[in-house]
């Protein structure tokens, strides 16, 4: 464990952990307590300031080395995960009547989505604790992210997924070499199966939420939000970094959402960025779970019978549903739930204006911006970052749905004027 780590702490009772004194959840509640871990905000400053950070031609998330909970550089996975593009999407700004409206495009990802930030950093810490073997149940993406990390880092990984998931998300674990159980029956039941395979075969399990540092991991994401946004803006990003008004993300299991607001915490911590921007939560209106605890005023998460195009976020028990519920209300944001068709609408919107070709989930949070401007939630001269959390190419199935089919012809040009003229 890194020198600048001083343990772990349960979000539920707020018992404190010594560093790898618990390899998962907090004892206390079963497989609920999921743990934050805990860090040496002095002794991080110590070690690095912005500036060090801003002159890093390490352009991954391992220029955040010194945030992260690793101890040994030469450990971790070579594939380069982060830093991934922040545009400035004006067409859809000016569409919106936004005078500031950022994407961060994580689809851009080696394995396509955002979760590779979280394989990266459990990756290495099971290189860190020498496991022999990782597991994971995902909807797809996650076991993705872990299959390619795995490769790169050199550990095998075994990963259950739901036997519904698109065929691309499955063809992309073959070829990286996992070991690949098609689970008939949902996600969470998938998720059940892993765990007690983790625990029957002494397998690391990456499940999320379960293990502390895929949190570590895609809090990278808002790392870079707040540096790039403070290049963006010509801001001197030596000494400090600037946040958004709002960053709108994809809600499903809940630990996206999670994972950027610890980001934001351990910065304001380290007096690195000024406020905490709002974090607005976007769920499938068929997949709610958290905005239904946000909207009750309530911490208790009642799990759903999720149905939803977004099948990465098609979730019935969030796992990480406590975490996610407070990171809307601690920092004055809020949950809103969009259509499929909403969806469908921004995955045309993020391609055709700004080129951003994202899967249903990762239209997600343009969807509910969109809707938070019709509902004037949001004053048209905020900072607003919207997170695309994956790539297009993932659901192939929905793109067409989206896009509908290409007009067929024969190699005639005066077949084609006819067609171009109907
Ligand atoms: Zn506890």
């Amino acid at each position: 464990m890194s020198q600048h780590v001083n343990g772990t702490q349960c979000s539920l009772c707020g018992a404190v952990y010594a560093p790898d004194e618990v390899r998962y959840v907090c004892p206390k509640h079963g497989d609920v307590g999921l743990l934050d871990v805990l860090y040496d905000y002095e002794k991080i400053k110590s070690l690095v300031t912005p500036a060090d950070i801003s002159k890093s031609r390490d352009f991954s998330i391992w220029r955040y080395f010194d945030l992260l909970p690793i101890a040994d550089h030469s450990i971790v996975p070579s594939l380069r995960v982060g830093w991934t593009p922040l545009y400035n999407a004006k067409r859809l700004g000016n569409e919106l009547k936004l005078q500031n409206l950022w994407l961060k495009d994580d689809g851009l990802n080696p394995t396509g989505s955002l979760k590779d930030r979280a394989s990266a950093v459990v990756v290495a810490k099971a290189k860190e604790l020498r496991v022999e073997v990782i597991t994971a149940a995902s909807s797809g993406n996650a076991g993705a992210a872990l299959a390619g990390l795995s490769a790169s880092g050199h550990v095998p990984a075994v990963v259950f997924v739901p036997h519904t998931a698109p065929e691309a998300k499955v063809a992309q674990l073959l070829i990286y070499g996992a070991r690949v159980f098609l689970v008939k029956g949902t996600y969470d039941q998938a998720f059940e199966l892993s765990l007690a395979a983790s625990k029957e075969f002494g397998w690391y399990s990456r499940n999320t939420g379960y293990n502390p540092y895929t949190v570590e991991g895609k809090k990278t994401a808002s790392l870079e939000i707040c540096e790039q946004l403070a290049l963006a803006k010509s801001h001197d990003s030596r000494r400090s970094w600037k946040t958004p008004d709002r960053i709108f993300v994809p809600v499903g299991d809940g630990n996206i959402i999670t994972g950027l607001w610890k980001g934001l915490r351990d910065l304001l911590a380290l007096g690195w960025i000024e406020k905490m921007p709002k974090l607005m939560g976007v769920q499938a209106e068929g997949s709610a779970a958290c905005y239904n605890a946000w909207a009750a005023g309530t911490e208790t998460i009642t799990p759903v019978d999720a149905h939803t195009i977004s099948d990465s976020i098609s979730v019935g028990l969030p796992r990480d549903g406590v975490r996610a519920v407070r990171a809307v209300r601690e920092t004055q944001g809020a949950y809103l739930t969009v259509t499929d068709e909403e969806v469908l609408e921004a995955m045309r919107k993020l391609a055709r204006e700004e080129g951003v070709f994202a899967e249903p989930a990762g239209a997600t949070g343009y969807a509910g911006l969109a809707k938070a401007m019709r509902e004037n939630l949001v004053d048209h001269d905020e900072d607003i970052v919207v997170v695309v959390t994956g790539n297009g190419l993932k659901d192939i199935h929905a793109a067409v749905k989206a896009a509908g089919q290409a007009k067929m012809i024969n190699p005639s040009l005066e077949e084609l004027g006819r067609a171009l003229a109907s």
